[in-house]
């Protein structure tokens, strides 16, 4: 078969869904329960859950090369990927990840893009802390001036954060804060004997601080056919039992079970087309990753949701006579204000807990929502907007005091088998400030994979959020030195942009086309049955993480698509 041949694969799906992670699961799930057929478009390689999952079981014995990281490999087809925090890449899901000599992108400035592009994206990977943003959230550029106002309210979001919430199954604590709103959740995991009593302390000393129990996608209890979670904390190598949210273990088989969805893994979307008379899309060209094939599959609608800079590449490939610089980018904001979180972390030992321990290894941490400049600009601070901080605090296992001990023998027996000191931490998520020049360009003269042209990125932090990172060591130190910490230490984290892969921005919502690419509906403005709802639609970054935002505003996107349908208008 020609690889060029162009093949037009006709109108036979009412819906075309780009992307198959977080935002895109969801995308399909919502439109096939309202009756379309829905063709979804996944760049990465299929996997099946449960069978997929393949080293969810392996331990850590059996690891291949001990478990220690192959360098030859990394250095040669993981360079960036295997530099992500957390331990979020490991052998363990090393298959889930983008091959980055494959898939090179450009750098003008140090950048770290972390991509999972397989089917079910980066909800196989991501952490699952699950947070509504409150309605400060949305309203401080319009406050402040950074950025442009968003074109909803919290108001807006909060029946559709709800829906999300009751079908992926969030657990945690209501706490009945104006800023930082409640959810519908599932019993909260436990908090450790220190985290307690850093929730004691902390709070007695600053009133308006709350110390809660991290809010996340794991189940406490069964929950829509899907299990209740172990307490394993290997979440990232995919869960059989279906104990935390991914669009494998939910969203996909939700809209599988409607009989409409189709999903064609390999297909990596180069473009929309768009009719200038019409000025309605009306195709999607996809490359066949395996065998280079080029084809056209058509839709009534597009819901573009391909990871903030994976949609970005392809608005900006969208280019034609009547697009000239790509979709959306009629007063070149298309690309522009890229936000996302910046930090520090402190550590510190607290003693007077050796008695008590705990059971298993739970997969999530604690939670400080912001504090500083909420609703106005408080007299001691120097920047502008906040952060909030997550943590834990355990005790040290076998492998750190074996590492440690200078004993050998029976004695190195005796202290291994012992639990090690108690340790608590608190890492800061900073909101970082929309500027129009933190944007992504394509390098026409670099090809990347498939002959598409590079991505490029030209990101830096400015000297609001070096500001506030030092204020929030700050903060951190003074916390865990109230609550009784020896020895705290700072340590640089999140001083990357992209390290901490909350991207948002880059075709934001507003109400002014002139200022924005997206309109309060996530649709584009000008392409009436084009929608983006993934992170390139944040105009702001607020200090939680962003994924249960993106939920909640593809499922009020396919809600309103939907209607407009119904009505004839798109
Ligand atoms: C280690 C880690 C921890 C994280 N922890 C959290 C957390 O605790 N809480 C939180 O809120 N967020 C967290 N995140 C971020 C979260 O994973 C993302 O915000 C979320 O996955 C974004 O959803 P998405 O649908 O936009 O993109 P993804 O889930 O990345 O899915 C995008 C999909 O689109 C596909 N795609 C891309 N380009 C194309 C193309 N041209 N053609 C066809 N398909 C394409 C990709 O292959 C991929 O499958 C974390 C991320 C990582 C990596
Ligand atoms: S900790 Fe829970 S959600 Fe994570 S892999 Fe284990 S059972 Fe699954």
């Amino acid at each position: 078969m020609s690889k060029d041949k162009d093949k037009d694969k006709g109108a036979q799906f009412d819906a075309i869904v780009i992307g198959s992670g977080i935002t895109g699961g969801w995308a399909a799930k919502e439109l096939t329960e309202k009756g379309l057929k829905v063709l979804v478009l996944e760049r990465g390689a299929k996997i099946e859950h449960q069978t997929g999952y393949i080293h969810e079981f392996t331990p850590p014995w059996q690891a291949p090369n001990g478990g220690l990281p192959e360098r030859e490999l990394h250095a040669r087809d993981y360079e960036i990927q295997s530099k992500i925090e957390r331990g979020a890449f490991s052998w363990a899901n090393r298959h889930y990840w983008i091959n980055d000599r494959e898939n090179p992108y450009e750098q003008v400035k140090p950048f770290r893009w972390h991509r999972a592009n397989v089917l079910g994206g980066r909800s196989l990977t991501w952490g699952r802390q699950s947070y509504r943003w409150g309605n400060d959230d949305f309203l401080a550029n319009a406050r402040d001036g950074h950025g442009n106002d968003w074109p909803i309210r919290y108001a807006d979001l909060a029946p559709w954060y709800s829906h999300v919430e009751r079908f992926i199954g969030v657990s945690g604590q209501p706490e009945g804060l104006e800023h930082f709103p409640d959810g519908e959740y599932l019993p909260p995991m436990e908090m450790t004997a220190l985290e307690r009593a850093l929730k004691e302390r902390i709070e007695a000393r600053w009133k308006e601080r709350r110390v809660t129990i991290g809010r996340v996608a794991n189940l406490t209890v069964e929950h829509n056919g899907r299990g209740a979670c172990q307490n394993r904390n290997i979440c990232n190598r995919g869960c059989s039992f279906g104990a935390y949210f991914s669009s494998l273990s939910s969203t996909l088989p939700a809209a599988q079970k409607t009989g409409r969805l189709t999903v064609r893994t390999d297909s990596v979307v180069e473009a929309i087309d768009v009719d200038p008379k019409t000025k309605r899309a009306t195709g999607v060209r996809v490359i066949d990753a395996k065998s280079g094939e080029k084809m056209t599959f058509k839709a009534r609608v597009i819901f573009l949701c391909a990871s903030t800079y994976g949609t970005l590449q392809v608005l900006l490939q969208s280019r034609s006579e009547a697009n000239p610089n790509g979709i959306g980018n009629h007063s070149d904001k298309l690309g522009r204000y890229l936000v996302d979180h910046h930090g520090v972390a402190a550590f510190g030992e607290i003693k007077g807990f050796e008695d008590r321990n705990y059971k298993g290894r739970r997969a999530t941490g604690i939670l400080i929502p912001r504090f500083r400049n909420l609703g106005r600009q408080d007299e001691d601070a120097d920047f502008t907007r906040g952060y909030g901080f997550q943590g834990g605090a355990m005790r040290d296992d076998w492998t750190n005091t074996a590492a440690l001990t200078d004993d050998f023998g029976a004695g190195m027996k005796h202290n291994i088998a012992r639990p090690g000191k108690w340790v608590a931490f608190l890492g800061a998520f900073g909101e970082q400030l929309p500027q129009v020049n933190n944007r992504v360009t394509l390098n026409d003269k670099k090809p990347g994979n498939y002959g598409l042209p590079q991505l490029c990125f030209d990101v830096a932090y400015g000297e609001n959020e070096r500001k506030m990172a030092v204020d929030a060591g700050k903060q951190a130190e003074q916390m865990l030195k109230a609550a009784g910490a020896e020895r705290v230490q700072l340590i640089p984290v999140r001083t990357m942009p992209g390290v901490s892969i909350h991207e948002m921005g880059g075709a934001r919502m507003g109400h002014d086309p002139a200022e924005s690419v997206l309109n309060a509906h996530n649709q584009v403005h000008g392409v009436d049955n084009l929608f983006v709802t993934d992170g390139a639609a944040m105009a702001s970054a607020g200090t939680v993480n962003p994924s249960l935002t993106y939920m909640a505003l593809t499922a009020r996107a396919v809600d309103y698509a939907v209607a407009q349908i119904k009505a004839g208008r798109i």
